[in-house]
């Protein structure tokens, strides 16, 4: 089950330009099973007659601008009073049973929890593949995760329609609502992946190969060895 775990809409995210509707119709054109709308500081979209109506699953989690950097959390329902700090956001999350993940961490025009990682203390994921990052920025995220050992997620961090799915998390047992999205993210039961091209979607490992293969370096070396076996 694929999942677009990062995804603004313009009602609460005032730096996104799509409806609810385009968020749904993006997600379902994109080949996604379901997205979560994560607006910036709020859980309002939650209230939304059309979640319930529309017949796609689409669940609300919250993109938080703590005093470090952006986290994302699942499975809250409301929001602390106050822009804590982000181990306060952690502890806030953890005392309610939610997930919390450090967003995009490493994008270079800042927004990101960067080197602060290694100081907190019960931070449940961190997401390595942003769709808004470049290639160095999601990298980076990536080796920090593995270095502590922590849930790897994807995200869109789509603000237009375009964007919705260009990366998502992948889930191989079907998630029906928040608690078992919480459930399978804490159990670490989902993969990162990344849209490709061609429409097709490709987890890390596969992706960062294909990166390897169409480096300069990779190229030289094909022709080197075109050149040897003349
Ligand atoms: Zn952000
Ligand atoms: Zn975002």
């Amino acid at each position: 089950m694929l999942i677009d775990l990062h995804v603004h809409e313009e009602l609460f995210s005032a730096c996104s330009s799509m409806s609810l509707e385009d968020v749904v119709t993006s997600a379902q054109y994109h080949g996604l099973d379901a997205v979560c709308i994560t607006n910036h500081d709020s859980l309002d979209i939650a209230g939304n007659g059309y979640l319930r109506a529309v017949g796609f699953p689409v669940f609300v989690g919250v993109e938080v601008s703590t005093r470090q950097g952006d986290m994302l959390a699942f499975g809250l329902e409301s929001l602390p009073s106050f822009r804590p700090t982000a181990q306060e956001f952690i502890d806030f999350v953890a005392s309610r049973n939610g997930f919390s993940c450090a967003a995009h961490p490493f994008r270079a025009w800042g927004g990101g929890l960067g080197d602060c990682l290694d100081e907190l203390r019960g931070l449940d994921g961190v997401e390595v593949l942003n769709g808004g990052n470049d290639d160095e920025e999601n990298s980076q995220a990536f080796r920090a995760c593995r270095q502590l050992g922590l849930v790897a997620l994807g995200g869109g961090d789509a603000h237009r329609e375009r964007d919705v799915g260009r990366c998502a998390t992948w889930f191989p047992e079907p998630v029906t609502s928040m608690r078992e999205l919480v459930q399978a993210l804490k159990n670490g039961r989902c993969r990162p992946v990344m849209r490709c091209s061609d429409g097709s979607y490709r987890n890390w490992d596969e992706y960062s190969i294909a990166l390897v293969r169409n480096t300069p370096l990779s190229w030289l070396k094909k022709g080197f060895a075109r050149l040897f076996s003349i």
